[in-house]
């Protein structure tokens, strides 16, 4: 297993392209346990909470300033993170310390499970296309049409050249969203098949989890082996310029919180927001309330005819 050093993300400039999936994948060389990118630290767990708060902050304003674009302006612009992983990878809790840092009004965050009849009876993109972020947004996919190429595949639901097929239908879609005004930022969070154990005892252990507990992630969990390959498939198949993968070793949860949220800034970062500039007269408006004269009624005087 290899460690992605600190040296490695310094050369490539920033977190995301250091954990960005190129044109091949294995998992099996990348550590669930690793923490790349992150400066060397005495308590390095202490630091990274304590720097989420910080990023935190900073994709809150970033946010803000795509919304108010949007409200003002009529920017098409908007953010979507699509999450992926193996059953307790920690997609809940990501959302929670991630997009948790940021402004409820702007955001609009969506989970997939298995497709409803009706979404059955439509091709495999018409449900994303209904859960899309609008302009200003950032929408988060808590799962996403790339389950059409994992579960899809591992557990046999449709013939191979039909989730074979659907690699370049992602690619032509995920083109055409950022055509539109869309910047898509993708994450796999990695955990070992050990750390998922862990995670799933915790869940009968613990009364108040046993709500996420499914007896059916245990099936999922015999097939690690295909779900490693068929991850391995569609993040390097559809990992591209326009609209990168990057796997997040999650193992550790404050590293995992402290990469997502950095990757997301960086994204953000990368979209050179500003607030809109005023489209009136400062001046004349200030004048303009500083000198008004309200109607009697909206001065609270009874009025003798009037509402
Ligand atoms: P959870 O994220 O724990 O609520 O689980 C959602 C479940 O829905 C997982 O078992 C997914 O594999 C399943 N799921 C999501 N999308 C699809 C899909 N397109 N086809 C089949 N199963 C899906
Ligand atoms: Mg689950």
């Amino acid at each position: 297993m290899t460690e992605l050093t600190g040296a490695r993300l310094r050369a490539r400039g920033s977190l995301g392209d250091l954990l960005r999936v190129g044109p091949t994948l294995d998992l099996m060389d990348i550590d669930p346990g690793s923490t790349p990118g992150l400066p060397k630290k005495k308590d390095p767990k202490g630091w990274a909470r304590e720097q989420l708060t910080g990023i935190g902050a900073e994709l809150a304003r970033h946010q803000e300033m795509l919304y108010a674009n949007a409200k003002a302006t009529g920017d098409r612009r908007r953010l979507l993170l699509v999450l992926q992983a193996m059953d307790c990878g920690g997609k809940d809790g990501t959302i929670k310390k991630v997009a948790g840092a940021m402004n409820p009004l702007g955001l609009h965050i969506v989970g997939f499970g298995p497709p409803t009849d009706e979404e059955r009876a439509h091709d495999f993109l018409w449900r994303i296309r209904r859960a899309l972020p609008e302009a200003g947004q950032v929408g988060v996919f808590n799962r996403s049409h790339y389950e059409d190429v994992l579960v899809a595949r591992v557990d046999s639901l449709v013939p191979e050249r039909t989730w074979r097929s659907r690699y370049w239908q992602i690619n032509g879609f995920e083109r055409e969203l950022v055509n539109g005004g869309f910047v898509i930022v993708k994450v796999m969070l990695h955990i070992s098949y050990q750390e998922q154990r862990e995670r799933l005892l915790e869940r009968l252990t613990d009364p108040t989890k046993h709500w996420k507990y499914n007896p059916a992630d245990v099936d999922a969990r015999a097939r690690w082996t295909d779900y490693q390959a068929a991850y391995n498939d569609a993040l390097s198949k559809c990992s591209t310029e326009y609209a990168p993968w990057h796997v997040v070793p999650a193992d550790r949860k404050w590293y995992r919180d402290w990469a997502v949220a950095n990757i997301v800034r960086e994204a953000l970062v990368g979209m050179d927001l500003s607030y809109p500039k005023a489209d009136f007269d400062i001046a004349a408006e200030r004048r303009r309330l500083k000198t008004d004269r309200a109607t009697a009624g909206a001065r609270g005087e009874r009025q003798v005819n009037g509402e």
